[in-house]
């Protein structure tokens, strides 16, 4: 079992640095984090903000396949390169992530349950 901990963020960021972005990422720099989210606002994946990916610990659970949470840290790397538009350009970018429509399809089924209070245990320490 692998713990989703701070560092298999820091590798998936840098994975996709070299797999989507040529090195854009590091330039901006971009950093990412584990965040618990208030409950106010517990359906929300991640967000970005000056340089900051932050992905909702409730998806660091091990229900949620790597390529869902995967998905949710290339749409936020996406705001570090592109910009906060969710535009066409931003969703032609966002078509290259190899597993998106799975991604979505899992999502649309299984998020709610995820994210709701009570949902599955997290995978990392908070
Ligand atoms: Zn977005």
């Amino acid at each position: 079992m692998t713990l989703r901990d701070r560092e298999w963020l820091d590798d998936a960021l840098a994975a996709f640095d070299l797999l989507y972005f040529e090195g854009a990422l590091a330039e901006v720099p971009v950093r990412i984090v584990w965040h618990t989210y208030r409950p106010a606002v517990t359906y929300t994946c991640g967000d970005y903000l000056e340089g900051r990916i932050r992905i909702n610990r409730r998806l660091s659970s091990l229900v949620v396949p790597d390529y869902v949470v995967l998905g949710t840290v290339y749409h936020e790397c996406l705001h570090a390169v592109v910009g906060m538009d969710h535009d066409i350009s931003f969703e032609l970018a966002e078509g290259r992530y190899v597993h998106r429509t799975k991604a979505a399809l899992w999502e649309a089924y299984h998020l709610d349950a995820v994210m709701r209070p009570g949902g599955p245990p997290c995978n990392t320490p908070p």
